[in-house]
């Protein structure tokens, strides 16, 4: 790239251009270290050449326009949350961080529009002061930006009522494309499908408009079961009783809530527990039905302390891994889907196999309308070769792995990337958008 790094500075104020050593390489991470294979690829990757942080989306078009002009590869992040290296630069070039342009633009009955680098946490109090809520958040919604998480997430806290991203759950996206001069251009409706998850390969999103729900009063609590097949089973009966309005139901098996060392006096041991988010007014019917298979609620918050102090979501999702992880640093996960109708036996299957190589943890969620037993097992890593033996036994048993230990979009799983190739062809006909992470044939 001999030579274009002077012309950034020409054309971009100090205040945008970074191109010290600890900015260049700070922000050229994510959490992909999360995986141990994708660590042992990516921790030696050389950082970006520059890292530059608009303030707004005209300097956004002009930093793709200067890319394309100069073929700068461009690799946009938010807060750089994810977790499998999809913010890394691979191939050098420019590091954009949208994380400054973080502006709330409108919140309006069942909507907000925003500017991409909003952090989660902050939209969804905004909401909550106005009487509606946001529907669907990681759990890492104190730092992640909702840019980041329509562009690199899927699902989380929510999805039990209201799916995960693809489920109607962005209204509209506002995108620049990488050419000569960029294009603006306002997404909505079923082109989105391009857009969600596409780790900004197809184009950068400056604007994007999520739905709003009425607030509801959540209260917290855990609940422990004899067997882990009970506790599954409760939550299969919560997921579909639609008079208890929910947005979170996650089974674990011991010894996975022993990890919870922030709740470590209110977790039960040797027994499974489901950590819960309900609508408050709801307590009896979820007491009686943990009943109905042999449970009972143990830890209670009501819904007064919610956000107020550590909550049970800080120990879900992709939460539990960390836990995990912290006590044990040789724990990792998968990302796999059950079959509604035979998920005991695959459990028990699973289990037969692994003992205690694969600890379960499961979040019930509704997925294109249907419920789904979905789960992010934690797994004792002993090599990759012995992961890719779990994962190959997994799917000959039924389970659909989505492998979260690689950068590629087309290998992780998510099905068919060919609309999303064609719009990359489109809109970034130099191949400079996250090189890398989707694997355009030419
Ligand atoms: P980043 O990591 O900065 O970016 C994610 C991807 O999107 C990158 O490829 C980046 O290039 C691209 N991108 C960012 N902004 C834009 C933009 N404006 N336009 C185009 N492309 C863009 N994910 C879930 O879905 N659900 C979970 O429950 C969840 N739990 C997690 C728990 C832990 C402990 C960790 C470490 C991760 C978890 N994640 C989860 C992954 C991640 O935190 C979320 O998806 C989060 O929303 C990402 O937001 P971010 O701002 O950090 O995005």
């Amino acid at each position: 790239y001999t030579g274009w790094e002077k012309a950034l500075k020409e054309q971009f104020s100090e205040e945008i251009v970074h191109v010290d050593d600890a900015t260049r390489e700070k922000l050229s991470k994510d959490y992909y270290w999360y995986s141990p294979v994708l660590n042992r690829q990516l921790e030696h990757i050389q950082a970006a050449d520059a890292v530059l942080i608009p303030r707004n989306a005209d300097e956004v078009a002009r930093i793709l326009a200067f890319g394309y002009q100069h073929h700068i590869p461009v690799t946009v992040r938010g807060a750089g949350t994810g977790n499998y290296g999809q913010a890394v630069p691979l191939q050098g070039g420019i590091v954009m961080d949208l994380s400054r342009m973080d502006e709330i633009l409108e919140i309006g009955p069942g909507f907000a529009r925003l500017q991409c680098g909003v952090r989660l946490s902050i939209i969804d109090k905004k909401a909550r002061e106005a009487g509606q809520e946001i529907r669907i958040y990681p759990s890492t919604y104190v730092k992640a930006t909702v840019g980041g998480f329509v562009s690199g997430g899927s699902g989380g806290i929510g999805s039990i009522t209201h799916g995960n991203l693809w489920d109607g759950n962005v209204l509209e996206a506002v995108v620049y494309t990488m050419e000569e001069t960029p294009q603006r251009l306002v997404i909505r409706g079923d082109e989105l499908v391009n857009y969600i998850h596409n780790y900004g390969t197809t184009g950068i999103m400056t604007e994007v408009t999520i739905p709003l729900s009425p607030r509801t009063d959540w209260a917290q609590a855990i609940a422990h079961f004899d067997t882990f097949e009970n506790s599954m089973l409760f939550g299969e009966a919560l997921a579909r009783e639609d008079a208890i309005p929910k947005r979170l139901v996650a089974p674990m098996e011991w010894p996975i809530p022993s990890y919870f060392v922030p709740f470590a006096k209110v977790i039960k041991a040797e027994l499974a527990a489901v950590m819960l988010e309900f609508a408050e007014d709801s307590l009896p019917l979820v007491e009686a039905l943990a009943a109905r298979y042999g449970g009972c609620i143990g830890h209670y918050m009501e819904a007064k302390q919610y956000r107020k102090t550590i909550g049970v979501s800080d120990f879900t999702w992709n939460h539990t891994t960390l836990w995990a992880m912290k006590t044990d640093a040789s724990m990792t996960y998968l990302q796999a889907g059950f079959k509604l109708d035979s998920y005991i036996e695959q459990i028990r299957e699973l289990k037969a196999k692994f003992g205690d190589e694969v600890y379960l943890h499961f979040e019930w969620v509704r997925s294109g309308g249907a419920i789904t037993p979905t789960a992010l097992p934690v797994v004792r890593f002993r090599s990759e070769e012995r992961l890719y033996e779990i994962i190959a036994f997994c799917e000959s048993i039924g389970v659909k792995i989505f492998d979260p230990h690689t950068w590629v979009l087309d290998h992780g799983g998510r099905g068919e990337v060919g609309s999303m190739e064609r719009k990359k062809r489109e809109n970034d006909p130099r191949g400079l958008l996250n090189p890398g992470k989707i694997m355009v044939e030419t």
